[in-house]
């Protein structure tokens, strides 16, 4: 017998306490989570599983304790017990508990020490479940990456563009601010393909857009909106700072050396500026005007950056 000193003191106790001895099959219930009990068990022979979700918690054989929550604060069982094994239990009520640790100090250390090894458990299990949920938040941000950057050079892609303008649009409007847009097409493009290869283009495309990106602010939204064509949005930003700013850009690329399996190249951009006009519930208008100011510039001989407004 475990503790004999308890099952003597409950004998003692009188005949309305609870002292006889439980007997559970292996395979039955003990305990049910989220049903009312009053008594705590302690395991005189046989093994019991602890279960909470489904998952085993913890295994307990003789001297354990189980149903201790319970029985202390009276509320509901936390989880559910089944015998392992075939099991002999001693139930203990919360009056009797009391009564056994002022004469048994130590079984009230032991039941307290099995307590705290369960909280232990118990935050284990829920530290896991809080690294499953930030591994899913991270792959839903990864996806949601996905679904709005370009593969090839990171930018923006089409449908995240037109939403950012959309939102800066509203941003402009509230605040009274002027917003400007570019549109960026790279001279002379088919030519990179045709001399040094399609991969060749693909690493050119990317250093256009980190030069261009190294030219913008943190606010500014550079997407891809066609092979070798880019869109701008300028927050903040009047028609001659965004010229100024297409300026650089354009001036930028064409210092830079493009190198490709040992040979170099050079490459330029021309460039349309135009700016978002306040009665304009869309980018599309002012886009269009860039476009044409695009268009303009490849007439002018390329490499330049034309931002007329008619
Ligand atoms: P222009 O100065 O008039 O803009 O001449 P361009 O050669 O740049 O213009 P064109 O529209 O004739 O050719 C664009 C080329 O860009 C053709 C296409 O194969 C290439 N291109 C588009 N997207 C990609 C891409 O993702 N990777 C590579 N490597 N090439 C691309
Ligand atoms: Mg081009
Ligand atoms: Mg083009």
């Amino acid at each position: 017998m475990v503790f004999e000193y308890l099952t003597d003191d409950l004998h003692r106790l009188g005949e309305d306490r609870s002292t006889s001895l439980l007997t559970k099959s292996a395979g039955e219930t003990v305990i049910q989570a989220g049903e009312q009990g009053k008594y705590m068990f302690v395991i005189q022979s046989g093994e019991a599983d602890i279960i909470n979700d489904g998952v085993i918690l913890d295994q307990v054989g003789p001297g354990g304790v189980v149903g201790e929550m319970a029985m202390v604060d009276g509320s509901l069982r936390s989880a559910t017990v089944q015998a392992s094994t075939d099991l002999t239990l001693l139930p203990v009520s919360k009056p009797d508990f009391e009564i056994l640790i002022r004469h048994h100090p130590q079984f009230g250390i032991h039941v307290m020490k099995i307590m705290s090894l369960r909280m232990r458990l118990m935050n284990a299990r829920l530290g896991d479940a809080m690294e499953d949920i930030s591994a899913s938040r991270a792959m839903e941000q990864e996806l949601r990456t996905l679904a709005s950057r370009d593969p090839l050079t990171g930018t923006a892609n089409r449908l995240h563009f037109a939403n950012m303008a959309a939102r800066e649009i509203e941003q402009a409007r509230r605040h009274a601010r002027e917003l400007s847009v570019a549109m960026l097409d790279v001279d002379h493009f088919k030519a990179v393909n045709d001399n040094h290869g399609h991969a060749c283009g693909d690493a050119a495309l990317r250093q256009v857009v980190e030069a261009t990106t190294g030219e913008l602010r943190i606010a500014d939204v550079l997407g891809r909106v066609g092979g070798e064509e880019f869109a701008i949005l300028l927050p903040e930003t009047g028609l001659e700072p965004a010229a100024a700013i297409a300026e650089r850009i354009r001036e930028v690329i064409s210092e830079q050396t493009f190198a490709w399996d040992g040979q170099t190249f050079e490459l330029t951009v021309s460039i349309g500026v135009s700016i978002w006009d306040t009665d304009e519930n869309t980018i599309e208008e002012a886009l269009t005007r860039a476009d044409k100011n695009l268009y303009a510039a490849k007439e002018n001989g390329r490499n330049n950056v034309v931002s007329i407004e008619e």
